[in-house]
């Protein structure tokens, strides 16, 4: 049996906050600065995004990726509008209806895919199928790098779908709350992944990335960004004392602890992924191309590692779900190795 507070893969919201970000924190927290916003470190946290995706963007700080999402979505369309995602994306499992709420009803249109990832066809074929006025008109196409399962789009993908959203009128949204660990495994420069290759607007998340709470709403088009801030406001979104949310980021990024954060990640669900390869019994579900790894167990084996003290969750892709964070001890990740060496060598048996 494990300790309390020892280490699990269930979740990569599981983890702290990482040691860049938390100084950052501090270093904000010395005397008073001007609130909503008008601080130096919210300044600088925006300049920092502008310098990591080497264009002028405008940049919005929200607590997490639902609002992320949801008022970025909100702010692309009408209510009457409709935006096209992945049957599995976080914004129509995951989000309580935010998006359509914070749109006035702008209803998502989904999409049966593999492993998450939206295809060309398969948006021409949604957003051509009706265009009659009963019809709540397609206007954005959301895709999330990496998708819910590990997937990565590739540069070639995302440029194929940004092409067929602007034949199609069609504005591209990224939900990126794991935009680090998208990055790290592409090897590209988070410019080429997203206004090169066509996004309009991106979520980055930085809650997963190692800070206490925090995404950042990308405009790649100010003309979108258009009245953004009172979107915020409205939604309860607007951090009075901003300072403390944009000060992680300055950590993160001018450190370049997200990147560093996300490619740790990546290596540690890689080596769990090929330890486990070939195991009775297991089965990877989808490639491991970020920092998550499914696993399809036999019921004793997913009993026995959860009598064994671990966590997993089996409620997203069908499987055994392992996430690995910021902060994933190589030791836990042996622990859960050999645990798991151990039941496959009953269940053989
Ligand atoms: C975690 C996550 C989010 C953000 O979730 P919050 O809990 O609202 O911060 C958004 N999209 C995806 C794909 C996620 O995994």
């Amino acid at each position: 049996m494990t300790h309390d507070d020892a280490q699990q893969f269930a979740s990569d919201n599981y983890s702290g906050i990482c040691p860049e970000a938390w100084a950052a924190m501090a270093a904000a927290n010395s005397g008073h600065a001007p609130a909503y916003g008008e601080d130096a470190w919210t300044a600088r946290a925006a300049d920092a995004f502008r310098d990591l995706f080497e264009t002028s963007c405008d940049v919005f700080f929200a607590f997490n990726g639902t609002a992320a999402n949801a008022l970025a979505l909100a702010a692309l369309c009408q209510s009457y509008h409709s935006v096209i995602c992945a049957d599995s994306a976080h914004v129509e499992t995951d989000e309580c209806g935010a998006p359509e709420f914070f749109s006035n009803g702008s209803k998502l249109l989904t999409v049966r895919t593999e492993g998450g990832k939206l295809t060309p066809p398969a948006i021409r074929a949604l957003a051509t199928n009706r265009n009659d006025i009963h019809f709540p008109r397609p206007r954005v196409v959301t895709i999330t790098q990496p998708t819910e399962t590990g997937q990565v789009y590739t540069l070639a993908e995302i440029r194929a779908l940004s092409d067929e959203c602007r034949q199609l009128g069609l504005a591209l949204h990224m939900d990126g709350s794991r935009f680090a660990n998208a990055c790290a495994g592409l090897g590209c420069s988070p410019a080429d992944m997203t206004w090169r290759a066509g996004v309009d607007v991106l979520c980055f998340g930085g809650t997963k990335n190692g800070m206490h709470a925090g995404e950042a709403v990308v405009f790649f088009d100010a003309k979108l960004a258009e009245d953004f801030g009172y979107r915020c406001k409205q939604a309860g979104q607007l951090a009075s004392k901003m300072r403390f949310l944009a000060a992680p980021w300055v950590g993160m990024l001018e450190s370049g602890a997200w990147l560093r954060n996300g490619a740790h990640g990546n290596a540690c669900a890689t080596r769990f992924a090929a330890a486990v390869a070939g195991m009775a019994g297991v089965r990877a579900l989808f490639p491991v191309e970020a920092n998550a790894v499914f696993l399809s167990l036999p019921p004793a084996m997913a009993e026995g590692l959860r009598l064994r003290g671990w966590r997993f969750y089996t409620f997203i892709g069908g499987g055994a779900r392992f996430m690995f964070g910021w902060d994933a001890e190589p030791q836990r990740v042996d622990a859960l190795i050999a645990d798991l060496r151990l039941l496959a060598v009953a269940e053989a048996a």
